[in-house]
């Protein structure tokens, strides 16, 4: 590519001044130009802009505009053609277990301890190596560039084997090492696991700019106070966020004040554990003393309805957190807890769960969720400075959602359309760091029929154990 540097250079300046001086340099020889019927920012003004273009250059967004100034200004190596279809931000979700998507639909209709110790962790400690997690997580960027999603935060074992696939198909993801305290796929125990995690933390730190290594401290439920700051002292060492699992359920509520005399967000603040940045997944059960402590300690919160209500964990106080300055994002949590990795049906049933709990429409709107699902989700994981939305400087995680389906005609409110009818199956394309990983439905990154061919053999052993146990 010629000019690049000149290009991206040159951008910020270009954008504001675009429709006034046309064509000052004209083919500008640029990598891709995102073409959309209507462009969905999610900027700080929630500016959308009909029949409209964005131009990516090294990864970047260079400059958002009216189609044809951008189509005037630049000349790209590919254009996407924008026919039907709405551009906006790829989409963040916040907490994955990406690998069980092997696990789905092994065991349903459980409560969570129940769920986890008689059968998650035993067929975790049975089944689960290096392989099975590759086959998994393959398994769940498919699904997720499928449906839209270019960034996740993942819990899982192996994080070496996640973070090269993320690396090969492209997405844009923080990989969590798990510590826990009992004998897990990839550890002894939890001394063992902050070893091992802060080894792989150490390869993968600064490796791939797309790639976040992070500790993944599974609960305080299945790690001692000690054992949290260990993980806590760590990961300030190596200068890299936590995600954790923090005030899930009823069970983790009356654990924390048995053990440690007090509720879990507390306990948390209480040993320093937020002295540091923090994902936490779930918090369904805070106290309103606790979401101040999570607002001034600027807390990722992770809201996962859907594991939420299949688990029965209870209703998380969004509204209320929100309302309080808590930065809060979405994620699915493990596709054998949700069962799928669909973040359109995540944002539906956000807010349709606070509605009815408040037996109030007018809470939690889709453009709310929306935020939630793209820019919010991105500061609350703490990358919204360079993912989120589509605005010049960006990082260029970009999809294109086909609105030609029936179920789209007629739009009168794109974001309303955007929240309360897509789904997976309407995004067409999808841009992260300025790469197509698929392109009008198609992936190009991943072999989705070797992968399905893996799953379904690994699945099949997995079935034979099982019968055999069950015996
Ligand atoms: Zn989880």
């Amino acid at each position: 590519m010629k000019n690049r540097t000149r290009n991206t250079a040159l951008a910020a300046i270009l954008l504001p001044s675009l429709a006034c001086t046309p064509a000052s340099t004209p083919d500008d020889q640029i990598d891709l130009i995102v073409d959309g019927q209507t462009i969905v920012t999610m900027d700080a003004d929630g500016t959308i802009i009909e029949n409209g273009a964005v131009a990516v250059d090294d990864g970047i967004i260079i400059a958002i505009g009216s189609r044809d100034d951008i189509h005037t200004q630049y000349s790209a190596a590919e254009v996407l053609d924008g026919t039907d279809r709405i551009v906006m931000p790829g989409l963040v979700n916040g907490h994955s277990h990406a690998a069980m998507t092997l696990l789905r639909g092994i065991a349903d209709d459980l409560a969570l301890m129940d769920w986890l110790n008689n059968y998650i962790f035993p067929a975790e400690v049975e089944f689960v190596d290096a392989e099975f997690v590759r086959i998994g997580t393959e398994l769940a960027c498919w699904e997720m560039i499928r449906g839209g999603t270019t960034t996740f935060v993942d819990m899982y074992y192996y994080p070496d084997t996640i973070a090269e696939v993320v690396a090969e198909c492209g997405m844009r993801a923080m990989i969590s090492s798990t510590v826990i305290d009992q004998r897990s796929p990839d550890a002894e125990n939890a001394a063992d696991a902050i070893r091992k995690g802060s080894d792989y933390i150490k390869r993968w730190k600064g490796r791939n700019s797309r790639i976040t290594p992070i500790f993944g401290p599974h609960a305080n439920y299945t790690l001692s106070a000690e054992q949290l700051q260990a993980t806590r002292q760590a990961a300030i060492e190596l200068g890299v966020p936590i995600s954790i699992h923090m005030s899930e359920s009823l069970f983790e509520l009356q654990y924390s004040k048995d053990t440690f005399g007090m509720t879990s967000i507390n306990m948390f603040e209480s040993i320093g554990f937020f002295d540091g940045p923090t994902i936490a997944a779930h918090v369904v059960w805070p106290t309103e003393a606790e979401i101040k402590i999570l607002a001034e300690r600027k807390v990722g919160v992770i809201h996962n309805p859907t594991s939420n209500m299949k688990i029965a964990s209870g209703i998380s106080p969004v509204t209320d957190m929100l309302a309080a300055g808590v930065r809060v994002g979405l994620g699915t949590d493990g596709a054998a807890s949700n069962n799928d990795l669909d973040m359109w049906e995540e944002m539906r049933l956000a807010s349709f769960l606070q509605k009815v709990e408040q037996m109030n429409p007018e809470v939690l709107s889709a453009n709310t969720v929306l935020r939630m699902a793209t820019i919010d989700g991105a500061t609350a994981i703490g990358l919204g400075d360079s993912i989120g939305s589509l605005e010049v400087g960006k990082r260029a995680d970009i999809i294109q959602v086909g609105f030609d389906d029936v179920h789209h005609v007629p739009t009168y409110d794109v974001v309303s359309h955007l929240v309360y009818v897509t789904d997976e199956q309407d995004v067409d394309s999808v841009i992260v760091d300025g790469k197509i990983l698929m392109r009008d439905g198609q992936l190009l990154t991943i072999d989705t029929e070797r992968v399905a061919t893996e799953a379904r053999a690994l699945a099949a052993e997995i079935q034979i154990a099982l019968d055999e146990r069950n015996r």
